[in-house]
């Protein structure tokens, strides 16, 4: 491709209201255009690698048995109705009328639409196991679209589903796509972890995610160095073991002072209404508490959940059940006088949904006062598990790594094909309700992910198995006859066995050195002075210094 036919607005400056690396790094390369809150034109680079990541995602789709179709982006609210998420959807399912004001959601997710096609079709047992997948456009309406592609509102997804008679091939497909995600995002080029995973507001009973690892990450994984286990802190279930206050503060990173209302620890939080959950390490007694604190939109306050070092895991109802176990009067947790340390550890970003049933009567006050105030407001469920000092199955301290979740498998057993009638015909004869399965990897944050992880301070370092060209041919001077010969040859034979970007734009060699540093492609051919005496300079992306090679040993110095 010559460059000077592709678009790829580069910018000199580094865009300012660009909150994450990658968001900055990819609007510099002219990768993104932003046209609304979370909506982003995808440009020429952008396509080229999505192209490469899907490309990736089919192959290992295709290898476990996996078979694309494409469903549409328009959903009947009448199959939302059906499964009950019209309403517990919420504000995140975007939905519009058509002239008829018949009203769809576009779709955020397929379950109804793909158990509405197989309830028609499926008759018998015969046909399963069956697992189908679609690469395509999604819409949320996030409450906190951020960081470029990692939150939008508009992005793309490859969702798969599987459908059994037992538990048993439910598990051998959960199985392979276990390894099919890891191989995906092995192959992109991503450090990611596989991590248990609470199934939250979906349902279902068994999940785990993919976290890339990165410090952007709106997700917390708890791990430890001593085992394989690491979970999303949500999920996690942590033992109690001995440590000091300096160690905790170690360990969590920002102190956070001078608390005072839930408003204002939502606001000092940075937790937006409605959407991020915050979690917070305090001390109350001497205890080490750690808090979930969800912002809620409707009740415009702070949810809390809240996992305290107790034996087993408690449900608590009402305010004195709470205070019982913290041994204190309501009002006032803590002895007044107690050092009451409040730290910002790390944040964690909501399940879809988190349910908004709450009302007057569970409400929940945590009320701390001492010559600090601190308390915190909830509504809803109080869940405490033995939390404080942490360890995980007495396999050593736990750790907090931060983790970008590019994928996600769940078992969802008979959750929909129950509520929406999917059954078949078994060996027996006895109609039976479909176990499922449902399988995503945000295909666009994936691509953001990458980014968040291979740069240096000039720009993208892409991944070879990504990568939109393979080499870079850069003019040094368009004005000499033999250097563009030269570029022009060079470009002919190297297309032939790779995927050529030449830039023969007429711009001054520092833009286009620049330009090129940016879109970070894994070679660099230089053809300039020397190529009078037959000569070019290469170099890797991941190099400093470039190296003098013959015009005929190019291909050979590349492959
Ligand atoms: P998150 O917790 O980040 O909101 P999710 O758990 O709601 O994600 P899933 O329903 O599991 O997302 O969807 C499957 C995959 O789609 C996710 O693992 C993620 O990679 C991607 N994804 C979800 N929401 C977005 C979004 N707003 N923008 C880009 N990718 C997304
Ligand atoms: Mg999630
Ligand atoms: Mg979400
Ligand atoms: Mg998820």
């Amino acid at each position: 491709m010559r460059q000077s036919q592709m678009f790829i607005p580069t910018l000199r400056e580094t865009p300012q209201d660009a909150e994450s690396l990658s968001h900055r790094l990819m609007l510099k390369a002219g990768m993104i255009k932003q046209m609304a809150s979370g909506i982003y034109t995808y440009l020429p680079i952008t396509k080229l690698v999505l192209n490469n990541i899907e490309q990736i995602v089919r192959e290992e789709m295709n290898r476990i048995g996996g078979v694309e179709i494409h469903m549409p982006v328009l959903h009947p609210k009448e199959l939302w109705e059906e499964s009950g998420r019209w309403e517990a959807y919420g504000s995140e399912l975007m939905r519009m009328n058509d002239r008829h004001d018949r009203e769809f959601a576009l779709g955020p997710t397929h379950e109804e639409m793909i158990v509405a096609l197989l309830r028609d079709e499926l008759k018998s047992y015969k046909k399963l196991p069956l697992t189908l997948f679609q690469i395509q456009t999604k819409f949320r309406d996030e409450l906190r679209p951020r960081y470029g592609l990692l939150r939008g509102r508009e992005f793309i997804m490859k969702d798969a589903y599987s459908f059994h008679t037992n538990d048993e091939s439910l598990t051998e497909t959960y199985e392979d796509m276990y390894d099919s995600y890891s191989r995906i995002f092995k192959r992109v080029g991503l450090n990611y972890r596989a991590v248990e995973a609470d199934s939250g507001a979906i349902g279902g009973s068994h999940t785990h995610e993919f976290m890339a690892l990165a410090d952007i990450g709106e997700d917390t994984i708890a791990y430890t160095e001593e085992s394989d286990y690491a979970a999303n802190i949500e999920k996690a279930e942590c033992q109690p073991v001995e440590k000091s206050t300096d160690e905790m503060k170690e360990m969590s990173k920002v102190e956070t002072p001078g608390v005072t209302s839930c408003q204002s620890l939502a606001d000092h939080l940075d937790i937006p209404l409605g959407e991020t959950t915050k979690t917070m390490v305090i001390k109350i007694n001497g205890e080490f508490i750690m808090i979930l604190v969800r912002g809620d939109q409707e009740l415009n306050d702070v949810k809390v959940k809240a996992f305290f070092n107790a034996e087993e895991e408690i449900e608590f109802a009402t305010e004195e059940e709470i205070m019982q176990n913290f041994n204190a009067t309501p009002g006032s947790l803590g002895p007044v006088g107690t050092d009451i340390p409040v730290y910002l550890d790390f944040q964690v970003d909501a399940m879809v949904n988190y349910p908004t049933g709450a009302n007057e009567t569970n409400q929940h006050f945590i009320n701390v006062n001492h010559n600090r105030d601190f308390e915190v407001r909830g509504t809803g469920d109080f869940r405490f598990i033995n939390e404080g000092e942490m360890a995980i199955d007495g396999s050593g301290r736990v750790k907090f790594m931060k983790g970008i979740e590019v994928g996600q498998v769940f078992k969802l057993g008979t959750k929909y094909s129950e509520s929406m009638g999917l059954n078949v015909l078994d060996e027996n004869g006895r109609s039976v309700p479909v176990m499922m399965g449902c399988y995503g990897v945000g295909v666009s944050r994936t691509l953001s992910a990458i980014v968040e992880s291979h740069h240096d301070e000039r720009g993208i370092i892409w991944p070879k198995s990504v990568t939109p060209f393979d080499v870079h041919i850069v003019t040094a001077n368009n004005k000499d006859e033999t250097i563009l010969n030269t570029a022009e040859e060079l470009y002919e034979t190297l297309q032939k066995e790779h995927k050529v970007l030449y830039d023969d734009r007429k711009e001054r060699a520092g833009v286009k050195f620049a330009d090129s540093d940016l879109i970070g492609l894994p070679y660099r051919i230089v053809v300039g002075r020397g190529a009078k005496d037959g000569m070019v300079e290469i170099k890797k992306r991941t190099d400093e210094k470039s190296v003098d090679v013959n015009i005929a040993d190019v291909l050979s110095f590349i492959a």
